[in-house]
């Protein structure tokens, strides 16, 4: 894979870009440029039809400098190590931007997942969870859901754990359902972490969001919650989209009607407005670009015409270097993934503190807990950024990889 492609060489330039500035020595760069460790599996599990079938399993451990890794496992045809290891770091600084307790982990199982029946599901995510179960603990490595897995392979994997351990382990795994050691409000936290970061940015500039225009690519789980908090925060949501294409209305979409319709028919054209495409709603003259989808989707290409004032990254990876450095020089403030979508593995991390206490928050608990976490984390990357007049991104990997430096100074004199 050349090098301008593959997600470990990104990571390792991203760490080697904010290196100087930390003044970092060789044997701390060396030491964070690669997990900790690496995990390789081959897991053989049974077709229906009688057929065992070997796959390849990974779990990469970025960090434990500052707690057990965290992450989540993803099963697609397209993981490969390098990109499992660079997810692994990005989710050590995730972890440290907005300063829970954690170093980054991720998994992965190279497989066609969505083609498998129920019951091969089953037997290959149980197969896999006794291969992991060695290498991750509550106090050791907490997996949870990334692509193609959800509550219930989290569940099932939580059950392969607890036979290991001979008794039940929720806070081995979060994302799982609320009635078996979930948390309440982890549906909403992404969208809901997103929405404190810019009603906080938005407070810290003397602004007010009543009236100010977003525009929001994606409308999955993040895309969605993130549109609703807004809007009832008196923003006005005027262009929404999905894999299919979007919708633009300048009176604004009402976010609930539009959420019905989209579980209703599986997309968002057919909205009352102007069809537009996905390339079009970045460029749309709004106050507030909300990329929830894919990665790369703001370059070099596009980010000249991009008219929004702030952007804030539901998604991983929206924004890719080249872009970062126009929009800067444009004076387009972006909210990084690191920051703005942190609140996903923040309620997670709540999900762990109470399977750990044996003891459940109420929603409103979770909710003020957040945002007390992703506002006193964007006022953080703010200052950095102030301080060392560079982009946000910059700045967030400036707060997150000296708070990982810091405590490995401490235990390992790297
Ligand atoms: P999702 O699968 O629920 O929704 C994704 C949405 O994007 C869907 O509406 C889909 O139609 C749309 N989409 C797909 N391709 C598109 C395209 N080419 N143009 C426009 N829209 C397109 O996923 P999600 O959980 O909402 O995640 C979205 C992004 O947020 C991903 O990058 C994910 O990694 C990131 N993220 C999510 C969470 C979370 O807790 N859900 C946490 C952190 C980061």
């Amino acid at each position: 894979m050349p090098e301008q492609t593959n997600p470990f060489a990104i990571a390792r330039q991203q760490l080697h870009a904010v290196a100087d500035k930390l003044k970092l020595s060789a044997a701390m760069i060396g030491f964070l440029s690669e997990p900790e460790a690496l995990h390789v599996f081959t897991v053989p599990f049974a077709r229906d039809d009688g057929r065992i079938e070997v796959v390849t399993g990974i779990r990469a451990q970025h960090s434990f400098a500052r707690g057990p890794a965290k992450g989540g496992i993803r099963f697609h045809p397209d993981v490969t190590i390098d990109e499992v290891k660079a997810l692994s770091m990005w989710m050590t600084w995730k972890c440290a931007v907005v300063d829970i307790p954690y170093g980054g982990g991720k998994g992965g199982l190279v497989i066609d997942y969505k083609a498998l029946s129920q019951g091969e599901k089953e037997r290959l995510t149980r197969a896999f969870a006794r291969r992991l179960t060695k290498v991750i603990g509550p106090d050791f490595d907490i997996p949870a859901p990334d692509v193609n897995t959800g509550p219930q392979e989290m569940m099932w994997i939580a059950d392969e754990y607890g036979h290991f351990v001979g008794h039940p382990e929720p806070a081995v795994i979060t994302g799982k359902p609320v009635d078996c050691g979930g948390s309440l409000g982890r549906g909403s936290a992404t969208g809901r972490g997103l929405v404190f970061c810019v009603e906080r940015y938005f407070e810290n500039h003397g602004m007010s969001l009543k009236g100010k225009t977003v525009a929001v690519q994606g409308f999955g789980n993040a895309g969605q919650y993130a549109a609703r908090l807004i809007a009832g925060l008196g923003a006005s949501v005027v262009a929404i989209s999905d894999s299919q294409g979007g919708v633009f209305h300048d009176k604004g979409i009402s976010v609930g009607a539009a959420i019905d319709h989209k579980t209703r028919t599986g997309q968002v054209a057919g909205l009352d407005g102007r069809a537009i495409s996905n390339a079009e709603l970045l460029e749309l003259d709004v106050d507030i670009l909300i990329p929830a989808a894919l990665e790369n989707q703001i370059t070099g290409s596009n980010a000249g015409r991009v008219k929004a004032r702030l952007i804030a990254e539901a998604a991983n990876g929206p924004t890719t270097p080249e872009a970062d450095q126009i929009l800067f020089a444009r004076g387009v403030t972006v909210i990084p993934d690191i920051l703005a979508n942190a609140g996903g593995v923040t309620v997670s991390y709540f999900e762990w503190v109470q399977n750990r206490q044996r003891y459940y928050w109420t929603e409103e608990d979770v909710n003020s807990r957040l945002r007390e976490i992703m506002r006193r984390s964007l006022d953080q990357v703010e200052r950095m950024a102030a301080e060392h007049k560079c982009h946000w991104r910059e700045a967030a990997y400036l707060l997150a990889v000296a708070r990982v430096a810091g405590a490995l100074r401490v235990t390992r004199d790297l």
